[in-house]
């Protein structure tokens, strides 16, 4: 049970003494208690009221304790609330069934990993035993999760201390605002992007790469939207040199876009989508790879070597079917592509126009990012000082931001209210009025 005496002090103080965190110094973090939440919504112990800006880490997407998600995952536990992945069990099946119905034809089966980490793991187990070819490539502003290949397949710094897989090579995608490429139009970064992409695969070895892994939307790396025929380009490459395209939709899938898939919006068709967060809300631990006919069919007759105790555990099943049934009947996707195209959108435009500490918005559906700058010229991200006080003044006045090196992500769950969204909005347009 939940205790409801505690208080945020007690709370954070036995947390600090006993809970190893991730990606902290731990003598040096301050963790905000939470105690409950509802739509969009979350309050602490002592009772104060936060605004979800940040969707935890962008995956509460039908907010928090929705009641029908919650209902089916009770029904579920008082059924059955455990059983192997060698069994076959009728929610996991409606579960495989539910996603694939939202994947583009020619995807025919689901694996179940534990989160977005392992099913990165299994997709690349699965392009480099279907191509006997070794090597990853992925870009370096991404992140794939933190396991033994997806940290190595990642671009960003958390890569660094954890280089012990080997395979893996990185390449530079498309962000104009920051051009690798001189470029000064989307067409031309997307062309010379493209370019890059294939330079680095020939000087490696075409021969020798088995995939090509990207986000579909990069989005920790600060929501980059592919500019005109990036996406397309890149399985056209795959496809040049016999190369599998995995997709990763951990982030941007299951409705943060406003599409069921981000990809949907896009000219493109993988070979292995990975999935997680959004796939559910994050309400059981639960991630995924979808794969195509032609992979899986390469498994009909030869032993796939890998599995994982909690595959398509019960209880995340029932959590993805309900979520995905809810979304629909809910009309949750078209919802968050509103709530971008009419709500959050305009609002950051507007935001964009009052701020000279706002170099450039960007983003779709209920996926954003504000990216902050000291000098609008020279575009010099603003200091990881000014973006800490930034992030203490937002909580403070009851928003819970999603911050990432020098930008404000705008990740809301899809049910926020249009008027919660524009609150949220404010309070980033009030505080930013310092800097
Ligand atoms: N892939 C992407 C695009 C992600 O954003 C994340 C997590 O943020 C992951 C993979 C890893 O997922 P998990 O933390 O569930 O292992």
């Amino acid at each position: 049970t939940v205790s409801r005496a505690a208080s945020n002090t007690d709370v954070r103080d036995r947390d600090l003494a006993s809970v190893f965190h991730s990606w902290s110094a731990q003598g040096k973090i301050s963790p905000l208690p939470i105690a409950r939440g509802e739509g969009a919504t979350l309050w602490d112990h002592d009772g104060n009221e936060y605004l979800d800006f940040s969707s935890q880490l962008v995956n509460v997407t039908i907010g928090y304790q929705h009641p029908k998600v919650i209902a089916a995952i009770q029904e579920q536990a008082a059924q059955l609330i455990t059983i192997a992945p060698a069994h076959a069990n009728e929610t996991r099946a409606r579960a495989a069934e539910l996603i694939l119905s939202h994947a583009p034809e020619g995807f025919s089966k689901v694996f179940f990993t534990n989160g977005g980490a392992d099913a990165i793991e299994n997709a690349i187990r699965l392009a480099r035993l279907s191509t006997g070819r070794d090597k990853v490539v992925s870009l370096y502003r991404s992140y794939h999760g933190n396991t033994g290949a997806a940290i190595v397949a990642t671009g960003d710094w958390r890569r660094i201390p954890n280089e012990y897989a080997t395979g893996h090579v990185h390449a530079f995608g498309p962000y104009l605002y920051r051009s690798e490429f001189w470029a000064e139009t989307p067409e031309q970064e997307s062309e010379r992007a493209l370019h890059h992409l294939e330079r680095v695969i020939q000087a490696e070895g075409p021969a020798s790469v088995a995939a090509i892994l990207i986000e579909s939307i990069p989005g920790t790396a600060g929501v980059l939207l592919p500019p005109p025929g990036y996406l397309a380009g890149v399985r056209e490459i795959a496809d040049r040199y016999g190369m599998m395209l995995i997709l990763d939709e951990v982030m941007a899938g299951f409705g943060r876009t406003g599409e069921w898939f981000a990809f949907d919006a896009f000219d493109v068709r993988p070979d292995l989508i990975t999935f997680a967060k959004g796939v559910n809300s994050g309400y059981v631990p639960v991630g995924g790879v979808v794969i195509s006919e032609e992979i899986a069919a390469r498994f009909d007759d030869d032993v796939f070597p890998g599995g994982l105790t909690y595959s398509g555990h019960p209880l995340a099943a029932a959590s993805i079917v309900a979520t995905l049934e809810t979304m629909a009947e809910e009309g949750i996707v078209e919802n968050a592509a509103r709530l971008g195209r009419d709500v959050i959108g305009p609002a950051l435009r507007e935001l964009a126009a009052r701020h000279d500490v706002v170099g450039e918005v960007r983003g779709k559906g209920v996926f954003w990012a504000i990216e902050l700058v000291s000098d609008p010229v020279t575009r010099a991200p603003l200091a990881a000082a000014d973006m800490a006080t930034i992030k203490s003044q937002l909580v403070a006045r009851g928003l819970l931001p999603f911050i990432a090196d020098n930008r404000i992500h705008v990740v809301p769950p899809a049910v926020v209210a249009d008027a919660d969204a524009r609150r949220g909005v404010a309070i980033i347009d009030e505080v930013l009025g310092g800097f």
